[in-house]
């Protein structure tokens, strides 16, 4: 009987001095799993370093090593949605090319995929990001489990071994504007969770900036769930409820005691309160409203320069 065919993906942006690690790491994976057959899947994401240059020299030296090229920057989501279009293992492992998911892991992944779980996903036990990092990303996991109907996993990245089956169906979803860790829960099969404890980051520097967390945040909220839309809409009715009765206990004190033309700053808190929530209200709207935008132009997710140095 042959061997399984495990792909290894690599989303890789500016990661040359990674290099190193990732040729020694790779090979001790291959190395120690003699079992099953390896493919290395490397991406570069339009990288302006020289990445693919080190790809390229991997690839010489050892045919497992592959790698695509995008034709520019995309973002690591994207990144991985190219990867897994391209993979033609019997499952996938994704990892981050800075070598920051330990490679030790590997094996319990496979193991639970040899006894039937079809996405074995890694669980951060204790990430050492800075505290403020961790404590946000605790708060918006917990947001985001409360405002969808899908279970999402805590504390759990990227790292994954992902069935074909899995495979299948994500390379079915193709809106551009992904937030797979969303996507992982949506698909379903049978999960599984191994916990590990990450690792610094050893080369290079960490390509998120606090923005980039942010517009990652809110679309990961509006991509599941229409739970701000309804948030607008019972704020909406609960503020016109409460000014309801305003107006009518100053209806009632006016026609009491008469209309001693005052109430200046009521007037302005109540204009500047109801401004607010109309811009936040209509922001909400413009946040589904550019996604609809952007998917119905129905573009390609992205372009491929070479695969294996091939044009495609
Ligand atoms: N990455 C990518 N495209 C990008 C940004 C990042 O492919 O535009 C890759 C990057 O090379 C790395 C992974 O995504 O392999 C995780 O990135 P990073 O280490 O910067 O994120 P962090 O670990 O800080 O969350
Ligand atoms: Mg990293």
């Amino acid at each position: 009987m042959s061997k399984k065919l495990v792909s290894i993906l690599l989303p890789a942006y500016n990661e040359e001095a990674n290099f190193p690690l990732i040729d020694e790491c790779m090979h001790r994976v291959m190395k120690d799993n003699p079992a099953y057959d390896w493919e290395i899947l490397m991406v570069n994401d339009g990288s302006t370093d020289h990445t693919l240059q080190q790809m390229i020299r991997l690839r010489e030296k050892d045919e497992r090593f592959c790698y695509l090229d995008l034709s520019r920057n995309y973002g690591k989501e994207i990144a991985m949605m190219a990867g897994l279009d391209y993979v033609r293992g019997d499952a996938a492992i994704i990892m981050d090319a800075d070598m920051q998911h330990p490679i030790d892991v590997i094996p319990q992944m496979l193991s639970a995929w040899e006894e039937g779980y079809e996405d074995v996903y890694a669980q951060r036990s204790n990430s050492r990001e800075n505290w403020l990092k961790r404590t946000t990303s605790r708060a918006y996991y917990r947001v985001l489990q409360h405002v969808t109907n899908i279970p999402i996993q805590q504390d759990t990245g990227d790292f994954r071994l992902l069935d074909r089956s899995c495979i299948m169906a994500l390379r079915q979803m193709r809106e551009s504007e992904r937030n797979t860790k969303g996507l992982y829960s949506w698909i379903g099969f049978r999960k599984h969770g191994i916990t590990y404890w990450q690792q610094k980051r050893k080369q290079g520097a960490s390509k998120w900036s606090f923005l980039q967390l942010l517009n990652l945040a809110i679309n990961g909220l509006t991509s599941y769930t229409i739970a701000p839309l309804r948030l607008s809409t019972i704020l909406g009715l609960f503020i016109s409820a409460i000014a309801f009765i305003y107006l009518i206990y100053i209806l009632i004190t006016t026609c009491l005691y008469g209309d001693p033309v005052a109430g200046y700053p009521t007037i302005m808190v109540t204009i500047l309160f109801l401004g607010g929530i109309q811009l936040f209200s209509i922001g909400i709207i413009g946040e589904y409203l550019g996604k609809i935008f952007n998917e119905t132009k129905g573009r390609p997710g992205y372009f491929v320069e070479s695969y294996n140095g091939q044009h495609v």
